[in-house]
């Protein structure tokens, strides 16, 4: 350990962000000690992600897939997750149809996983990690010194060379630093829920575009010899309000009537969870001895699939940095390290947020041209395959830089 600090690296945040980012760099600098700090006034907001945990999935890209095969979890991710071999784009009411199918012989296109699975199979994979510790966080503002961070936890002060903060949409501790975010509610709300069908889902994704909002339907592994999928429905918030209320036999039939029937009848749809929907990305993101990750620097539009599958490509990118940095014998919190990553991830990040928030407004636009250009769009998609093809890469994270753990071999 480097002297002056108790550790090198705190992580603050207890959802799959700062899981993931504890697992990355514990491989990246097997000399870090690395701190994991969850806090336990965060016991509520913890129990109500896992709630969601339960209903909500996870469509992890072909660049996810890159990061969790360097940290040993692919195969195991891949056992308990459903493959995305087929997406279908339509829009209710409209003629437009698009299939982007894999080549024979193509990896899918991504792979669904539950976040309760996900959340387990990253906590073991920390749990095994010699160099990384757990503590209880706090709300408090960590206090800047010459050489480090002093951070409140509940075992005391904790002295870090660098802090991410990884503590969500809401972020405190980003708010405790005086970083200011640009926010923009959408201004609907996202029903979330796990469905039964009647027929195999056939590793088919849809994406269907109605008046009210687009709404998004994965394959998921079966259950009990059943075939089940993820519903994300984005809705006017008044009407997502209700008919999460609403009895089950009444929702899944509204639900049947927006979907259609591309996939087959709807048998069950379990309780939903209900998730406001807005956009929130922080002003900086890196500072001194500081970075945000995953939802505390940018949190996106779910429709498309993106926020986690970017914060993996920027943890990726991070570690690379900070390991560059340590070879040149720099600490990881150094300023020139952090602003280099930052640099770095801008026009991924970018590209990203508007590739996620383009896809629902184009759809969302009730103006007849528009509304003709996009059905005339949608079959185009469907008939001309390299204009296919670039949708499914960018969907899947290939059409960026690629994301690669560092680990012993990039050290050598
Ligand atoms: C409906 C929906 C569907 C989505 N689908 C996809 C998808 O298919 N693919 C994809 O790539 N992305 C998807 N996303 C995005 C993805 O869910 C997010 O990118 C991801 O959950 C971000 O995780 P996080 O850990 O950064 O934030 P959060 O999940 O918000 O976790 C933050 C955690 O920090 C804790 N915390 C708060 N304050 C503190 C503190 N002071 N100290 C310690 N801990 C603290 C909180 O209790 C919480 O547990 C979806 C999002 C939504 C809403």
């Amino acid at each position: 350990m480097t002297a002056g600090a108790d550790v090198d690296i705190a992580i603050a945040g207890g959802g799959l962000t700062a899981l993931t980012a504890a697992a990355v760099l514990a491989r990246a600098g097997p000399e870090w000690r690395i701190a994991l700090l969850a806090d336990d006034s965060h016991a509520g907001a913890d129990a109500r992600s896992d709630a969601f945990a339960e209903v909500r999935t996870m469509a992890l890209s072909a660049s996810s897939r890159e990061v969790f095969a360097a940290l040993g979890l692919w195969s195991a991710i891949a056992a308990r997750s459903a493959a995305i071999t087929d997406i279908q784009v339509s829009e209710r009411g409209g003629w437009g149809l698009a299939r982007l199918g894999p080549a024979p012989g193509d990896a899918p296109f991504g792979q669904v996983i539950e976040n309760a699975e996900l959340v387990r199979l990253l906590a073991a994979a920390v749990a095994a990690c010699p160099n990384v510790g757990r503590a209880s966080g706090s709300n408090a503002t960590p206090v800047p010194r010459r050489d480090h961070l002093e951070i409140q936890t509940g075992a005391g002060l904790l002295r870090a060379r660098l802090l991410l903060v990884a503590d969500g949409t809401d972020s405190p501790l980003r708010a405790g630093f005086g970083i200011g975010v640009t926010a923009r509610d959408y201004g609907n709300a996202a029903l979330i829920a796990t469905l039964t069908l009647a027929e195999p889902h056939r590793g088919i994704a849809y994406e269907r575009f109605t008046p009210d909002g687009p709404m998004a339907l994965l394959p998921l592994p079966d259950r009990d010899g059943q075939s089940r999928a993820s519903l994300v429905w984005v809705l006017p918030p008044e009407r997502a309000a209700a008919l999460a209320v609403a009895p089950e036999p009444e929702r899944r039939a509204e639900l049947q009537t927006a979907f259609g029937q591309r996939a087959g009848v709807i048998l069950g749809m379990g309780t939903p969870q209900l998730i406001p929907l807005r956009r929130c990305l922080a002003h900086e993101q890196v500072r001194s001895r500081l970075a945000l990750v995953g939802n505390a620097a940018h949190s996106l539009h779910p429709v498309a699939g993106q926020g986690f599958n970017l914060t993996l490509r920027d943890l990726a990118a991070l570690a690379q940095h900070l390991r560059a940095g340590a070879r040149g014998g720099r600490d990881p919190g150094d300023l020139g390290v952090l602003a280099g990553y930052a640099r770095a991830r801008e026009r991924d990040q970018w590209r990203t947020l508007q590739f996620s928030e383009r896809l629902p407004a184009l759809f969302a636009s009730r103006a007849p041209l528009l509304a003709l250009g996009r059905n005339l769009g949608l079959a185009a998609l469907g008939l001309c395959p390299p204009l296919r093809h670039a949708l499914a890469d960018f969907g899947a994270g290939l059409a960026v830089p690629a994301a690669r753990v560092v680990g012993d071999d990039a050290r050598r």
